[in-house]
């Protein structure tokens, strides 16, 4: 790109009712330009970050196995009307009628839609599991918009639907959504932090708030340095469904951990309830890297048709398999469960905790646990049967120095920016929708849904809260509108400058760097300052002075007050 042939359009000043440091760098940048209250245009310098974004996104996105379409932005209240929502959302919800006075709605969020397809399109369970996003326009008639893209009333959302056959499978594809998003922020550049946060309007029963760390959040998180523990505390959420061990498997055995504790809780009891009938023996996990985040979660073994003594397993042995029992292959694992079994070694030798569970009377769905000493957790056990729930914390009046829900350490507090967000919904709109699918024997079963947005204008502002400094924007590389400038001087006048930089320009391009060559012949003061303002993050000046001893200056954005000379034919690497 060449600086003449694109639109740029800098500010000096920010406006008066520019209240964060995002807004007023975006407007100055000529990033965004305001129409109305919380309605913006993107700008073509912000476009191009804004497509960034949306491209990390959608590679993730399909990276995980989501498949994108494009739901419309127009939907007719009767779908609204189905779920109860038309009543429950409120003002937000930006209502109108059409001229055969019609009510339709324009989309804040698109669960009905995405719903009603699903009803139609998925019939049998050989069409499960599927996951369905789209990048699309929102409106939400917020009571304060506020902050720019923030904040806006129009914005742009990822909002991503997986339909499941049962519960199992549904939280199975929510940890997938969790690890792609990691993955997201991630690439995006940002220091993040997933929070354990409330399921409002939306329902559902687990759920994670991806927040960027920033002072000017909106949002209050509480989180223990010294463990997993991490919340949005607008709304006092279960605190630890998920428990670490840490211990080496020697140390396990002779000390009890909270993980290990709650895990043989769990074979008590599913111990008692089903020793009779018992059909299968399954250890399901969720594994963690040593950062503490999910990746995939795993069956590390499951036996078809077991009997074995429940307390010999308990002590850590693992019986024979007698006639008639043996373990599952594969490939019967995938069928079941849908992904890949984690065998530790030899088959449960590893393994220091088996749940015996009746496959024909209990959804697989209703327990998902195991504990092992290279890092498996507990996670998520969901009862469905008169268990104990987990004590839910109220941290509404939480202050720093208290102690933390999960008794591991004390309560730090910081500001976040809630830019995504993941729910396990379950059935609640499939089942008010009535969107069934057909199982193996052909009996209609309701889909199990969950739910993942993104808020992708908001990480523009959130990038920037993030990055930068008195010149300007900082951005992170991935989603910078250019990520290299070249700043010739006098650039017309003279040929020496004006080859080099050509050529300089036309190697970059070749090398597939998404370079901008400012030919607009601006004083340099004012070039560089415009280039600092917009946070590109490489810069190159060519000058007769430094062609001359065969070099060119280059900058770095983060530092740009250290200039290095470096020679011309080897910029093209250095960059
Ligand atoms: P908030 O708590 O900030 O109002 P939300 O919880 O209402 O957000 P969700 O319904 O979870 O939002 O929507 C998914 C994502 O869309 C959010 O995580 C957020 O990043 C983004 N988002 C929500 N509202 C807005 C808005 N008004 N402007 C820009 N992005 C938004
Ligand atoms: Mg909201
Ligand atoms: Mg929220
Ligand atoms: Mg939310």
């Amino acid at each position: 790109m060449r600086a003449r042939s694109f639109f740029i359009s800098t500010l000096k000043e920010a406006p008066a009712d520019a209240d964060i440091v995002s807004q007023q760098l975006m407007i100055r940048a000529g990033m965004i330009k305001k129409l109305a209250a919380g309605v913006y245009t993107y700008m073509p310098m912000g476009l191009r970050s804004l497509r960034k974004i949306e491209n990390i996104i959608r590679e993730e996105m399909n990276r995980a196995g989501a498949i994108e379409l494009l739901l419309p932005m127009v939907q007719p209240a009767e779908l609204w009307q189905e779920s109860g929502r038309w009543e429950k959302y409120g003002p937000e919800l930006l209502r109108f009628k059409d001229r055969h006075q019609r009510d339709f709605v324009i989309q804040p969020t698109s669960e009905e839609v995405i719903t009603d397809f699903a009803r139609q399109e998925i019939r049998s369970w050989r069409q499960l599991p599927v996951n369905l996003y789209q990048i699309q326009t929102k409106f939400r008639d917020e009571r304060r918009p506020r902050f720019g893209v923030m904040r806006g009333r129009e914005f742009t959302m990822k909002d991503g639907y997986s339909f499941d056959r049962d519960q199992q499978g549904a939280l199975k594809s929510y940890d997938k959504m969790y690890a792609a998003y990691q993955r997201i922020f991630t690439r995006l550049g940002l220091t993040f932090r997933a929070v354990a946060a409330d399921t409002g309007s939306i329902g559902g029963d687990r759920s994670h708030e991806f927040q960027v760390i920033a002072d000017t959040g909106e949002d209050l998180i509480a989180y223990c340095p010294d463990s997993d523990f991490a919340a949005n505390i607008e709304l006092a959420p279960a605190p630890c469904v998920i428990e670490k061990r840490e211990e080496p498997k020697e140390a396990m055995q002779k000390v009890p951990t909270p993980g290990r504790e709650k895990c043989e809780a769990v074979v008590e009891l599913l111990g008692r309830e089903l020793t009779s009938s018992m059909k299968s023996v399954v250890l399901a996990a969720e594994r963690f890297n040593e950062k503490g985040e999910a990746v995939e979660p795993q069956i590390v073994m499951i036996l078809l048709r077991a009997d074995h003594d429940l307390n010999e397993v308990k002590a850590g042995k693992l019986p024979e398999l007698k006639d008639g029992f043996r373990f599952a292959t594969d490939a019967e694992i995938i069928k079941a469960f849908g992904c890949k079994p984690g065998y530790l070694g030899p088959v449960g030798i590893k393994s220091d905790i088996v749940v015996y569970a009746d496959l024909t009377a209990a959804k697989m769905s209703d327990f998902i646990c195991g504990a092992n000493e290279e890092g498996y957790h507990i996670t998520g056990v969901n009862w469905g049967r008169d268990l104990p729930e987990p004590k839910v914390a109220d941290l509404r009046n939480v202050v720093e120095g208290d102690a933390s829900p999960d008794g591991k350490g004390t309560i730090r507090l910081q500001r976040g920016i809630e830019v995504g967000h993941v729910f396990y919904l379950g059935t609640k709109y499939s089942q008010a929708l009535n969107a069934t699918y057909l199982d193996e024997n052909g009996k209609p079963q309701v889909l199990e849904m969950g739910c993942y947005g993104i808020g992708v204008s908001r990480l523009l502002g959130a990038a920037i809260e993030q990055g930068h400094d008195e010149q300007g924007i900082i951005w992170p590389e991935s989603i910078a509108p250019f990520t290299t400038v070249i700043c010739p001087m006098n650039y017309s006048k003279s040929e020496m400058v004006r080859e080099a930089a050509d050529k300089i320009y036309e190697d970059l391009k070749a090398a597939g760097v998404d370079v901008i060559l400012d030919d607009r012949e601006m004083r340099p003061g004012v070039m560089f300052a415009e280039w600092e303002l917009i946070g590109v993050p490489h810069r190159i000046v060519v000058g007769e002075r430094g062609l001359k001893n065969g070099e060119v200056e280059y900058a770095y954005r983060r530092t740009i007050k250290e200039k290095q000379m470096v020679k011309t034919e080897a910029i093209v690497d250095f960059i």
